[in-house]
């Protein structure tokens, strides 16, 4: 597997969208999710307002009771698409729709840079800080749902209390999810659990395609959210190792495509239907390891 880069060697540059193309698609999914679970409620679409015992819908005031149905209807759809998109794809919607996933990402990048062992304690309390302000933020976009957000300044109104005992559990929950950054989504978040113990199939798998064009760089390997080695993972029938984590966001496939272009070779990792048929020595690992 081993490969000789000349030195010096140059050769065209994939452009900025081939080599970030999951990356800037896989936003624009979870943007465009979080856009409308910010829109729908603020422009009172959908919303349920407790704190003025009322809801909305299309911008029709109805009653509260009236109201509960398409969110009951809406978590349902929800629940449902999950089941369905795990069973044919895997887990996409935790890599491509699950705003808690995407925060959890914008979160890790900032846990790498401010909450290391060798980070000052100035960057420990930016941390910190900035994990604060995120969990607010989390818990304000539900909340919106619910209630009117200006209940939090209205000490006369009855849900004045019970909403802030909410908020402040919420932020709470959610300080603790986004702390530990995507380790909320590879050991903790119920979703996951339940995607990985119900029946899944992945249609489409990361994997290494062109094993002699792979240098071990293992750029695929730091770049997974999930903590895999996407060479192989496919490979393995296991909750935290094997295919049953992996979110399909590939991450894996661009960083491949950024490290490989500079070194003026093809892309070694891509997705297929039908793994290739590898030896155990592969599977463990240790045939990655001869170079
Ligand atoms: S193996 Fe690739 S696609 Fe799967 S979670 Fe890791 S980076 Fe994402
Ligand atoms: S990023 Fe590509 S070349 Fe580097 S270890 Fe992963 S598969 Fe191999």
């Amino acid at each position: 597997m081993s490969t000789t880069v000349a030195q010096g060697q140059s050769c065209p540059q994939p452009s900025f969208f081939e080599k970030n193309k999951f990356t800037i698609l896989r936003n624009i999914a979870y943007l465009t999710v979080i856009f409308l679970l910010i829109v729908l409620p603020t422009f009172n679409i959908v919303k349920i307002d407790i704190a003025r015992n009322q809801s909305f819908i299309f911008g029709k005031p109805v009653s509260l009771a009236e109201g509960l149905a398409p969110v009951i209807f809406a978590a349902g759809i929800f629940a449902i698409l999950v089941i369905v998109l795990n069973l044919i794809l895997g887990r996409v919607f935790c890599g491509w729709i699950c705003p808690g996933g995407w925060f959890a990402e914008l979160q890790e990048k900032f846990r790498r840079m401010w909450w290391t062992p060798k980070s000052k304690a100035g960057e420990k309390i930016t941390y910190i800080v900035f994990t604060l302000i995120t969990s607010v933020l989390f818990s304000l976009l539900f909340l919106n749902w619910v209630t009117d957000l200006r209940v939090f300044f209205y000490k006369t109104n009855p849900s004045f209390i019970p909403m802030w005992l909410v908020f402040l559990g919420m932020t709470g929950m959610f300080y603790f999810e986004l702390f530990i950054g995507k380790r909320w989504c590879r050991v903790f978040c119920p979703t996951g659990i339940y995607q990985k113990i119900t029946p899944y199939h992945h249609l489409y798998k990361p994997t290494l395609v062109n094993v002699d064009a792979c240098t071990d760089c293992r750029e695929c390997v730091k770049n997974c959210p999930m903590a895999l080695d996407p060479r192989r993972m496919a490979y393995i029938n296991d909750f935290y190792k094997g295919i049953a984590a992996c979110i399909e966001c590939y991450n894996c496939i661009d960083s491949c495509t950024k490290a490989q272009s500079e070194k003026c070779l093809p892309v070694a990792m891509g997705i297929v239907k039908e793994l290739p048929p590898r030896d155990p020595d592969f599977i463990s690992g240790k045939s990655l390891q001869k170079h």
